[in-house]
């Protein structure tokens, strides 16, 4: 129950537990009477009689408030407040001057110094300790902002800001102790945005904060390091990213094997208001053996070995290593030079002929591009295309190849319908389509170029179609919609699953170069082909077989039934000045039609 002593001016104030005061005065009296005043607050205190005795016990008991005598001889309080100030341990603490003195430019010094408040002697209890308490009471009020600006609120995990000081208390504490280790776990979720987009933002904080769960959980209960490890830390950097501190782990081969079974903890089912949900994690691993002296520089690492486990098909751990530094600087080298580079000449495309193998004739033409770099000549697709997709940069770049082929296209019909090839096949990203903005774009280029949708096909490949099944089936039936023809790329390459055939709306299946490259080499692969085509046949799929190089394969291929081919062999991919020139050999279409 509050006494008198907490009421001032009819303002109630809390009851402050548990504080500790330290009192640094000259005059044992002093000492004594504040003693006194302050009982009904139950403080612990501390004393001190000169400034230098002050701040070694302050050192020792970090009090909640000093009450600083400014007085003193030797140093006086503003003084040792300067000093007081300039400790990083204990430049937070509150200083209340007391001074005889009620010289204005007196108090204002003892402001500017930095103290939180004064008092005046003589003083009575009760304003002693309403100034006490009320130092205390901001004080603490202050630190509880501080701790919420450092907790995520979703999760209640400490944010990058605490992450990056407790990383750094540790790297300063590996520098005092030789034998002091620890490990640093970047984990990235797998699917977490695709689960956010397709099952809304509730369930994916429901996921965030099991995740959450399970990464603090397993760190305590399960790892064995962990029970004397009092500075393990797990973090929430943003996102589906989640940093953990693995405290007192000696070496990496440890930090790795923990990485290792908290992977295994996260590849466990979530179910979440009903659904259930399946997904991986990516995890880098550094520990402090790299010598780190920065929580920046440790973290940086860490996140670059989380990328690389993402470049090695995810659901894994990866050690960083430091040869990882100089690939991650070229790729982002790669990245702003793509970027400078679109809109330029850099970026052309080129047109590889499909061939009717019956009668030999221009069926179409895949669209391919090309990137000619001022400084490292040309650069092949299958390097820049993954990192147009990681920066999304390939939906601009797959706009601007799809409007400069379609004028090409329309050009080509316009001058030389004979010989122009029906259509074009322009090739669709996995980031594309997982775009749901793709169809009205793709239509609107169509439009605004003048290509009829009957005259473009899109190529994408099965493992595309695996990762993100529902809103693929969806973009793939609207452009089927529309008359876009669908051809499935690459086929032979992923699970060449003939369910996916009939799962999606193909009108055409392109063989791969590596069952192509087979055909005649034993019986097995010719009898394959051989039933793929007829299957294709049947589900009134038109098969092209990709990476025809020898006669022999373009004989046996011939002999198969296959209806339609496209290779080195028949045709290298031709800037289009060389396409025209190239096709002046072949037979005329409307002929062929005829
Ligand atoms: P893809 O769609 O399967 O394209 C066929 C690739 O095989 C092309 O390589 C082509 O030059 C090559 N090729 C054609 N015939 C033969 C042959 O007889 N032997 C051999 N060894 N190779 C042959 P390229 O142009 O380097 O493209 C590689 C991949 O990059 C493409 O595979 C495609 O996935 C991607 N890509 C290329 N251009 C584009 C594009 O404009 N947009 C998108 N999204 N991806 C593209
Ligand atoms: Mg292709
Ligand atoms: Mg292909």
């Amino acid at each position: 129950m509050p006494d008198e002593a907490f009421s001032i001016d009819g303002v109630e104030r809390a009851f402050i537990a548990h504080a500790s005061v330290l009192i640094i005065d000259d005059d044992p009296d002093i000492h004594a009477l504040i003693t006194a005043m302050l009982h009904p607050l139950r403080p612990s205190i501390e004393t001190a009689l000169d400034g230098a005795t002050g701040i070694a016990a302050a050192r020792a008991c970090l009090p909640d408030v000093i009450l600083l005598d400014q007085d003193m001889p030797g140093a006086t309080g503003i003084e040792v407040l300067g000093l007081l100030r300039a400790d990083p341990e204990l430049a937070a603490v509150p200083v209340v001057i007391i001074t005889g003195s009620d010289s204005r430019s007196v108090l204002a010094a003892c402001f500017a110094a930095g103290a939180a408040d004064y008092i005046r002697k003589p003083f009575i209890g009760v304003e002693l300790r309403a100034r006490v308490s009320s130092v205390i009471e901001r004080q603490r009020m202050l630190a509880q902002l501080g701790r919420a600006a450092r907790i995520d609120k979703l999760t209640g995990l400490p944010n990058r800001a605490l992450l990056q000081e407790r990383l750094q208390s540790a790297i300063h504490r590996t520098e005092r102790e030789p034998d002091y280790g620890f490990g640093v776990m970047f984990i990235d979720f797998d699917r977490f945005k695709m689960i956010n987009d397709s099952l809304g933002h509730d369930v994916g904080d429901l996921l965030l904060a099991e995740i959450a769960t399970r990464l603090r959980n397993n760190l305590r209960a399960n790892d064995s390091f962990a029970l004397d490890a009092a500075g393990t830390t797990v973090a929430r950097l943003g996102g589906d990213e989640f940093v953990v501190i693995l405290d007192s782990v000696r070496t990496p081969e440890q930090a790795k094997a923990a990485a290792e079974r908290m992977l295994a903890v996260l590849e466990r089912p979530y179910t979440l208001k009903s659904h259930s949900i399946r997904s991986s994690a990516s995890i880098g691993i550094t520990h402090s053996s790299g010598g780190y002296s920065s929580a920046d520089d440790m973290l940086r690492d860490a996140d670059i070995a989380m990328y690389e486990a993402k470049g090695r098909g995810k659901a894994c751990v990866v050690q960083f290593s430091t040869g990882m530094r100089e690939a991650v600087r070229q790729r982002m080298d790669t990245e702003t030079d793509l970027r400078d580079a679109l809109g330029t000449d850099q970026l052309f495309l080129v047109y590889q002929p499909i061939i009717s193998l019956e009668d030999r004739h221009l069926e179409s033409v895949e669209v391919l591009v090309r990137w000619r770099h001022p400084h490292r000549g040309m650069i092949s697709p299958a390097d820049f295309i993954p990192i147009a997709e990681e920066t999304r940069l390939i939906i601009p770049l797959g706009d601007f190849i799809l409007r400069q082929a379609c004028h090409q296209f329309v050009k080509w019909q316009t001058c030389d319908p004979d010989h122009a090839p029906g259509y074009i096949s322009v090739n669709l990203s996995r980031v594309q389509l997982a775009d749901p903005a793709i169809v009205t774009r793709t239509l609107e280029i169509l439009r605004e170029t003048g290509v009829d949708p009957r005259q473009l096909q899109l190529e994408v490949t099965e493992s595309q179609l695996m990762q993100q099944r529902e809103l693929a089936s969806t973009l793939l039936a609207a452009f089927k919609a529309e008359g876009i023809r669908i051809a499935m790329d690459d086929f032979g390459t992923g699970y060449s699953s003939l369910s996916c055939l009939q799962e999606y709306p193909f009108d055409v299946l392109k063989i791969d170069r590596a069952l192509t490259e087979n055909v005649g080499r034993d019986g097995g692969y010719s009898a394959l082909l051989h039933a793929v085509v007829t299957l294709s046949e049947n589900l009134g799929l038109h098969v092209v077989a990709e990476g025809i190089e020898t006669l022999e394969q373009l004989v046996l291929l011939q002999a198969l039934g296959c209806p339609a081919g496209q290779g080195y062999f028949l045709a290298k991919p031709m800037e289009a000045a060389v396409v025209e020139t190239w096709w002046a050999g072949l037979p005329l279409r409307s002929v062929e039609a005829a």
